[in-house]
């Protein structure tokens, strides 16, 4: 009897839809017998959706939309029909969500977990799996095998590795500082009320982070004011760009307004196979084409490239008033007011939103030109350290309610925005203290800082992050970064088959890499799958499933929109 072994590095939402892409395809080969050993730190399934985190940490995509159950395009599935997607398992448990609901992110996390239950129930009689609970610290080969060592000295020999290890610890930039918001137990730390805490970030994360402290602390918001405990501190909120994020839209329900996009998918293939091996300017070629698309979302027609190209910028990058603190601070609040209205109008009513939105929905175009080292070297470090984090900020932005939370915090005095773009931190030894002044006012401002928060979830690099595993496999040139000078990712370099390339320059054929951890060899991988078409987690976890049981079936072409 043929016989194949696997070692699954990482069970959150990634590993897991491997698991399952594994098991079901396993059930159709019962003459294969499939030993499948799962190490993770924790509960299995739910990565960063622990289940015992505050209620306050929501999502940021509608329960409607989530689902870890691969679509028509990925059958047979062992779960299809057995478990309900995010939204109905959710109506199941009692919990009456709506489909445009933004859920606590440990609901999805018990959802993964209860999905992981069923699976293992599930289990075909020719597959086993072993759950290990441990870190793995490093894959070594041993001729044609992989060696995984665990923390405890355990070492699981197998044919092949998947690692999957999502979001790490986050990198503290110093020890002064509290860079995990979701572990700090911010509403109950002691913060002293009226304390003064900066936070750096104005997305989700530093929402997340002010919600601990605010509401978090018995805080309440009536009648479009808030009604302070007193036990807050005092928020002071500031970013290297000092640009607030807009809001996602409602979900009004209308599929039908996403906007059209010229530069889609297939153009983008076309493209791509036109250019064969050559690297693509993505600022000469790929955003005057995106531009065009935003500009005729906005405006319902057709306008010259360089017309197009400088709406674009004033969406990406507005303008905000830099003359002094008092104005940059009230030009944050009417920005986030006029974004908020937009957001209220939906994709049907705001022309605006729609044109932010073509910036999501070609995320399968962009993937099919930045992918797997697609672009010039520096146009590939502009799109990963400028470009991707202005759509991140543009167009995934917090929940709607939070934003108009931010509204009345300011209102209320608990949140201020008083420092401008690129503010300037100091530690102040004398005072142990962080200092934080404002660089663009004609008057500068400065503050003392009594604690310093990270609000925003860093990518860790390969020279800089918490894991010993990523340490070792960098050590034993098992993996490198595609481009060494990148900023802001890991980048660990993946082929189109999601196989490690050495450092030599080799892809592995016995090591995959899914998830975060490609995200820079891979554009967008933070996010979860979703009902709509083919998700790039369901298209990954099918292409390494299919390579390790040799299972010849035609893997499905990389995304068809989310
Ligand atoms: C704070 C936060 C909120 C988010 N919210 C959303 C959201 O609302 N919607 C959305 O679509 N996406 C969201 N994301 C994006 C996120 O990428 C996905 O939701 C998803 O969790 C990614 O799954 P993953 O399995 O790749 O990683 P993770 O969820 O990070 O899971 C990785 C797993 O690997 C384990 N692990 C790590 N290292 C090792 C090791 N060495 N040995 C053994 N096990 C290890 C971890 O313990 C964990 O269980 C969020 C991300 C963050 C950080």
């Amino acid at each position: 009897m043929k016989a194949v072994s696997i070692t699954i590095i990482g069970l959150g939402p990634r590993g897991l839809c491997v698991l399952e892409r594994i098991l079901s395809l396993a059930a159709q080969q019962p003459e294969l017998q499939v030993q499948i050993v799962v190490v993770n730190k924790g509960i299995p399934g739910q990565g960063v959706h622990g289940q015992s985190l505050s209620d306050r940490f929501l999502l940021n995509t509608v329960a409607g939309l989530l689902t870890l159950i691969p679509g028509e395009a990925f059958q047979p599935s062992l779960l299809k029909g057995t478990f309900a997607d995010f939204l109905p398992w959710l109506n199941q448990k009692g919990i009456a969500a709506s489909a445009g609901a933004y859920v606590p992110r440990r609901l999805f996390g018990a959802y993964c977990h209860e999905l992981y239950q069923r699976l293992l129930e599930r289990c075909p009689l020719n597959c086993q799996v072993e759950y290990i609970d441990d870190e793995a610290i490093d894959i070594q080969q041993a001729g044609q095998k992989e060696v995984t060592c665990l923390l405890t000295q355990r070492k699981i020999v197998s044919e092949h590795v998947v690692v999957a290890i999502g979001h790490m610890i986050p990198v503290a930039n110093s020890q002064e500082m509290i860079a995990d918001i979701y572990t700090a137990e911010l509403s109950s730390r002691n913060i002293p009320a009226g304390s003064t805490v900066g936070i750096q970030g104005f997305g989700l994360t530093a929402m997340d982070a002010i919600a601990e402290l605010t509401r978090g602390r018995g805080g309440i918001f009536v009648d479009g004011i808030y009604k302070p405990s007193g036990n807050e501190p005092n928020i002071i909120l500031f970013s290297r760009s000092g640009l607030p994020s807009r809001a996602r839209p409602v979900d009004d329900g209308c599929a039908a307004c996403a906007p059209t996009l010229h530069f889609n998918e297939q153009a983008a293939l076309v493209l791509r196979e036109q250019r064969g091996q050559a690297a693509i300017n993505f600022i000469t070629e790929i955003y005057p084409l995106l531009a065009q698309d935003v500009a005729q979302a906005m405006l319902d027609r057709e306008v010259p490239t360089k017309a197009a190209m400088e709406l674009m910028n004033g969406l990406l990058w507005p303008e905000m008033s830099q003359k002094n603190s008092q104005e940059y601070s009230a030009a944050v609040v009417e920005f986030v007011k006029q974004d908020l209205y937009e957001a209220h109008l939906g994709l049907s009513g705001s022309a605006m939103k729609r044109a932010v939105e073509v910036l999501m929905n070609a995320r399968d175009a962009i993937r099919a030109v930045v992918n797997y080292g697609g672009l010039t070297p520096s146009s590939h470090s502009w799109f990963y350290n400028h470009f991707a984090s202005a759509i991140n900020r543009n167009a995934i932005g917090p929940q709607h309610d939070r934003q108009h939370e931010l509204l009345m915090l300011i209102d209320a005095g608990i949140v201020s925005t008083p420092l401008g773009p690129a503010p300037e931190l100091q530690w102040a030894p004398k005072k142990h203290c962080w200092n934080v002044r404002s660089t663009v006012f004609d008057t500068p401002v400065s503050f003392d800082l009594d604690q310093l928060l990270q609000g925003y979830t860093s990518q860790p690099t390969l020279t800089k992050n918490t894991s010993v595993l990523l340490d070792a496999l960098v050590e034993g040139g098992r993996i490198h970064a595609r481009h060494t000078d990148w900023l802001a990712t890991p980048g660990v370099a993946v082929n189109a088959e999601s196989k490690a390339v050495s450092s030599y320059g080799v892809a592995q054929e016995h090591l995959f890499i899914t998830g975060v951890m490609s995200e820079g060899s891979t554009y967008y991988n933070w996010y979860v799958p979703t009902i709509v078409g083919k998700s790039t987690p369901f298209v990954e976890a099918q292409r390494i499933a299919s390579a390790v049981l040799g299972y010849d079936k035609e893997t499905p072409d990389e995304g068809a929109g989310e």
